[in-house]
This record gives C-alpha cells, sequence and structure tokens, in this order.
C-alpha cells in the first residue's frame, strides 16, 4: 500500500473539488483507460487505480473518512462493490454515450424475444433442355418446419399455460456479476431458462411437443416458367427455414440448372444449330427438313450456299420469359464433303472436273483467285 496514490491525485482534482466535477473526472478517465478500449500493459492497472479513488470519493461518508484518517480510513470497508450500485450507471452512461445506444448485450437479447423471420434456404435443381424451352410443373418433395396449426407457435397445450419466466420476470434478460480484479463486471445476457422468450410453458402442446413447429414432409409444385435459363432462381415462398416466436417461414430459393441437348445449343431465346449441307446441294440449292425444338420443318438452302452461312427460322426459339418476341433457330451451314463416292458419282464429278479446268487458259494463280471469288 506504500506506493498507492492519493485518490484527488488519481482522479486530477483538488481536495475541495465538488461532487460533479468529481463525476466529470472519473468518466473523462475511465472512457480513457477502459481495459476494452485502451490496449496499453498499464491501462487495466489505471482503471482499477481510477474506479477505486471514485468508489470513495463519490460517497460522502467514505471521502469523509478519507479525508480523516487516509488510506487506513476506508480500508477495511475495501474496494468490492467496483461497478455495482451507483458505479454501475456511471458506466452505462459512458458507454451508451459511446458506442450509441445498448450497453453490453441488453439490446441483442431484446430482439431475440420479437418474432423473427426465419432465413431463406437455396438449392439447385437440374430442368432439362426441353423443359426449361416450353416450361413444366414439377413437384418436388421438401421437409418443412410448419408452425404448429393446434398451438400457433406457442408450444403451450393452451393460452394459460403461458405464464412469465420466473428467472427473468419476462423480461428474456437476466444481469449477471463476474468478479474480476478490476471489480464486479455486470452484464446483461439472455435468460438462460427461457432463452429470451420471457414465457414459460406449464404444459405442453401435445401436438408439438412444445416446440411450436412440426418439420413435415410437403410435396411443393414448382411452375418452371418457359424461357428460363441457366443461374435463374425460382422462388417458393414460406418453404425455407422456420421463423422463430411465431415469426414466419424464410423462404426457399430454387436455382436453376438448365441440361444440354445433344444437337441444340441455347442462346438466350435463340438456339443454335449447325447442319450439314453437301457441296453439291449448297451449290445447286436445295430444300431440306431441319429439326427444331418445335418439330420438323423444311428450310430452303439457296443455290450457293457458302460454309458458316447462317439462316434464321423465325420463330422456331425458345418464348420469351417477359412475354416479348419468341426466339429463332439459327441454322449454321457446315458444308461437307463427300468422301464415300459410287463410281457414277465419281465419274460425273470428274465430267465437272474436266469442264471446269477447260474454262480458259488462266495462271494457276488465277485459278486460285476465281475460287474464291
Ligand atoms: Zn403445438
Ligand atoms: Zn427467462
Amino acid at each position: 500500500m506504500a506506493d498507492k496514490r492519493d485518490y484527488y491525485e488519481v482522479l486530477g482534482v483538488s481536495k475541495n473539488a465538488g461532487d460533479d466535477e468529481i463525476k466529470k473526472a472519473y468518466r473523462k478517465l475511465a472512457k480513457q483507460y477502459h481495459p476494452d478500449i485502451n490496449k496499453a500493459p498499464d491501462a487495466a492497472e489505471k482503471f482499477k487505480e481510477i474506479n477505486e479513488a471514485y468508489e470513495v470519493l463519490s460517497d460522502s461518508e467514505k471521502r469523509q473518512n478519507y479525508d480523516q484518517f487516509g488510506f487506513a480510513g476506508v480500508d477495511g470497508q475495501g474496494f468490492s462493490q467496483g461497478f455495482g450500485g451507483a458505479g454501475f450507471d456511471d458506466l452505462g452512461d459512458i458507454f451508451s454515450s459511446f458506442f450509441g445506444s445498448g450497453f453490453g448485450s441488453a439490446r441483442s437479447s431484446r430482439r431475440q424475444t420479437g418474432p423473427r423471420r426465419g432465413d431463406d434456404k437455396y438449392m439447385r435443381m437440374n430442368v432439362s433442355f426441353m423443359d426449361a424451352c416450353f416450361g413444366k410443373t414439377e413437384t418436388i418433395n421438401l421437409s418443412v418446419d410448419e408452425t404448429c396449426t393446434y398451438c400457433g407457435g406457442s408450444g403451450a397445450a393452451s393460452s394459460s399455460d403461458i405464464e412469465n419466466c420466473p428467472t427473468c420476470h419476462g423480461s428474456g434478460t437476466v444481469i449477471s456479476q463476474q468478479r474480476t480484479p478490476f471489480g464486479v463486471f455486470q452484464s446483461q445476457g439472455v435468460c438462460p431458462d427461457c432463452h429470451g422468450t420471457g414465457k414459460k410453458i406449464k404444459k405442453v402442446c401435445p401436438h408439438c411437443g412444445g416446440q411450436g413447429y412440426n418439420r413435415k414432409r410437403v410435396s411443393v409444385d414448382v411452375k418452371i416458367p418457359a424461357g428460363i435459363s441457366t443461374g435463374q432462381q425460382l422462388r417458393v415462398s414460406g418453404k425455407g427455414e422456420r421463423g422463430e416466436n411465431g415469426g414466419p417461414n424464410g423462404d426457399l430459393f430454387i436455382e436453376v440448372v438448365v441440361l444440354d441437348h445433344e444437337q441444340f445449343v441455347r442462346s438466350g431465346k435463340d438456339i443454335l444449330l449447325e447442319i450439314p449441307v453437301s457441296a453439291v446441294d449448297a451449290t445447286l440449292g436445295v430444300s431440306l427438313d431441319i429439326p427444331t425444338i418445335h418439330g420438323d420443318v423444311t428450310m430452303k438452302i439457296p443455290a450457293g450456299t457458302q460454309d458458316g452461312a447462317r439462316l434464321r427460322l423465325k420463330g422456331k426459339g425458345v418464348a420469351d420469359l417477359r412475354g416479348g418476341r419468341q426466339g429463332d433457330q439459327i441454322c449454321t451451314v457446315r458444308i461437307k464433303v463427300d468422301t464415300k463416292l459410287s463410281s457414277k458419282e465419281k465419274e460425273l464429278y470428274r465430267e465437272l472436273q474436266k469442264l471446269q479446268s477447260r474454262s480458259g487458259k488462266e495462271s494457276a494463280w488465277d485459278k486460285f483467285r476465281n475460287m474464291f471469288s
């Protein structure tokens, strides 16, 4: 005790300081040296010293004893209360001005007592290529926690079976004291008996065992709209995680994955398809039966169609998700060179070859150029 500093010196006030001045000085120093804020190695020790000084100087009887007898006058009464009594209130004030409203966990624990909407749930669903094009209603089976219809979620057999929790007297929160080397800290926490609801149930609902909800296996019809694409989400309202304290369930979000097709490729609301066309057909033109998602259609390939040409079949694509114009099918021509020729075909090709080479005495370079012109 020999190196103990004078209490007035600790708070930096004169021996004639009034109560207000002492309180002001204490608040300023407590803020400065609170171990939660000040991480300096001696902050905790200083904080303890400040509290001890204020403990004595804020109490007129203790202060009088201290003034008269020094430390001996207050020793034995000891420094055990810490933030108890007035000290705690002061600190509460400090922290409400410091951290905004809500000291400690009081605010968050109060929030837990009210109804809370459940979290959303997410899942993925594979959708066949054609179902994505034309839409479908898919029935899925889910486990969902549904509010007990018998007790309405209260978990009690009847409303007269609900009483205020005797531990927290209905507040949902309890104040606990913790003894530390710096004194006794008070903190507010969720009531362990009622978990913050503030209620105690005398007789539990026989239909849900007091849980207030029942896990049910439900079938849900999910409407897949025509024109949906990979990555888009369907919302099934109220089929997410259960709410708390009577709050509604969250929603279920289903992310769609559209599966590939063997031939067709989606590009937004258009369908892409490569069509093989023989060199003769491309040269002379032809009508071909082309598969589309709506069934086969006859398409005219004009004479002289080049490899890579894109021919559009209007309205043969996918429905517009927002009700706009239906997409098209875009056919990309791939000219195929025949490799399995009959002897008759070979003969005709040779004749054609002769015919083309006889047309003028052009140089090799001219021939080359003409071929691509
Ligand atoms: Zn029930
Ligand atoms: Zn309670």
